[in-house]
């Protein structure tokens, strides 16, 4: 196990902050955890359960084992009615010998897939942590199968291997596979900047923003990934792109490095997060924050009243959050300020300073956060902290259930339609709820 390597060494014995304060200490200056050993998160295959569902025209190809095809499997469930859009190719055991009969495999089964199912636009080959796998190049396979199938597929490839990634960062991987292909945007005809959105979004949530934008008189705001890969939205440097999710460093990297312009904001959870990250992209392309608050008055107070019910529930309970998601900061700071729960600790596996940065102006002062993880002495600190609600992934759920402590899966958070006005209250359900279960299982 990896040492822990503390930039602030103090025992975390923090009392949890009181709810209804903001911190004025900026970001930077917040001292932070940071711990290396082992971890227990998720890899980046997951994402394929809810990118597959997005883009409807795509197919996410598994470069795997069969513990790769197992979980994928499980995870998304069997499709019986419908042809699937994920399938790993298994590669077994092999020695560099064997790497050049591997290559003609994958493009046979790419062929037979594609010959298959025109339907197909946009292939992507993922490739995932067995040593067989990392053997094999496929940056260069994707490139000698696009040389054979484009126009009519585009090939793509991504790393989803638990040793790079956790389980969000393959939709950051992902994306950022596809930005080299987006179109450049012609800025002659286009006086304001165009407003693209990051990030998949379930359908609904994206049609209740784009609602809200036409609302505001922006009916061109785009969103990626879009819902057809052939239908890629155009970027140059009259784009300023909107995060709506926290985990897309690599994603956002690459829209910079076509000539996008990200636009700070804090993220779209909760009605106060979700209020600053439309006036946001409202002021980046010139809308006034008033004519923000007439589009979204209606939906403020429909989520206000919603949430006000929900709150007795929540006030004042602890919570822990093991790190898992990368939404940890933001869903920190919509639980504390818009219920008034109290943190113990916050941990995320990567804290990005600078796209956090307005979240972490809004958390409390004295909150504790930290940063990678350490799993058996932060297991420690949660056991010592009993907290009313624990926030951690599968594994660690079960152990600490039978310990007495209540968990939320933060897996659900991703799954879950959670963004937005018309989501705030099912958010905060996913909080309510299991601490309601132990109160009723208890009496
Ligand atoms: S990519 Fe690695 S961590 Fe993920 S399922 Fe495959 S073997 Fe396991």
């Amino acid at each position: 196990m990896s040492p822990v390597i503390p930039i602030q060494s103090s025992p975390l014995t923090a009392p949890a902050a009181a709810a209804g304060h903001c911190s004025t200490a900026p970001a930077a200056a917040r001292p932070v955890l940071r711990e290396r050993g082992q971890r227990e998160v998720f890899c980046g295959l997951t994402g394929i359960i809810w990118l597959h569902r997005k883009i409807q025209d795509a197919f996410f190809l598994v470069v795997g084992s069969r513990t790769c095809a197992h979980l994928v499997q499980s995870a998304a469930g069997v499709m019986i009615f419908a042809e699937p859009r994920f399938a790993t190719a298994i590669i077994d055991d092999r020695d560099l010998a064997g790497l050049a009969d591997a290559n003609d495999e994958l493009d046979r089964v790419v062929t037979r897939l594609l010959e298959r199912r025109p339907d197909i636009k946009t292939l992507f080959l993922v490739g995932s942590c067995p040593s067989e796998v990392i053997k094999l190049d496929l940056s260069r396979a994707a490139q000698r199968l696009s040389q054979r199938f484009t126009p009519s597929v585009r090939i793509l490839n991504y790393s989803g291997s638990g040793i790079e990634t956790t389980f969000t960062q393959g939709e950051d991987a992902c994306l950022a596979s596809l930005v080299p292909c987006l179109p450049a945007a012609a800025s002659a005809d286009q006086p304001n900047a165009d407003l693209l959105v990051v990030g998949a979004l379930p359908d609904i949530v994206e049609d209740q923003f784009a609602r809200l934008f036409a609302a505001m008189g922006l009916p061109r705001v785009q969103f990626l990934p879009p819902r057809r890969s052939t239908e890629l939205p155009p970027i140059g440097p009259h784009t300023r792109f909107l995060m709506a999710q926290p985990f897309l460093a690599d994603t956002a990297r690459a829209l910079e490095d076509r000539g996008a312009r990200r636009v700070a904001a804090p993220f779209p959870f909760g009605v106060e997060g979700t209020t600053a990250w439309l006036k946001a992209g409202a002021a980046a392309v010139g809308v006034d924050a008033t004519v923000v608050d007439e589009a979204t008055a209606s939906a403020r107070q429909r989520a206000q009243a919603a949430l006000a019910k929900i709150k007795p529930a929540l006030q004042g309970r602890t919570l822990f959050f093991f790190p898992d998601s990368q939404l940890e900061v933001p869903l920190a700071r919509f639980l504390h300020r818009e219920l008034g729960m109290a943190l113990v600790e916050v941990g995320t596996p990567y804290l990005h300073r600078q796209h956090l940065e307005e979240e972490l102006a809004l958390l409390p002062p004295g909150v504790q956060l930290s940063e990678g993880q350490d799993v058996e002495r932060q297991l420690d600190r949660c056991r010592a902290a009993r907290p009313d609600i624990v926030v951690c992934g599968l594994g660690l759920a079960n152990p600490l259930e039978m310990e007495g402590m209540t968990t939320k899966w933060a897996i659900e958070l991703v799954f879950s339609p959670v963004h937005g006005y018309d989501q705030a209250a099912d958010l905060a359900q996913l909080f309510a709820r299991p601490l309601d279960r132990r109160q009723r299982l208890a009496a």
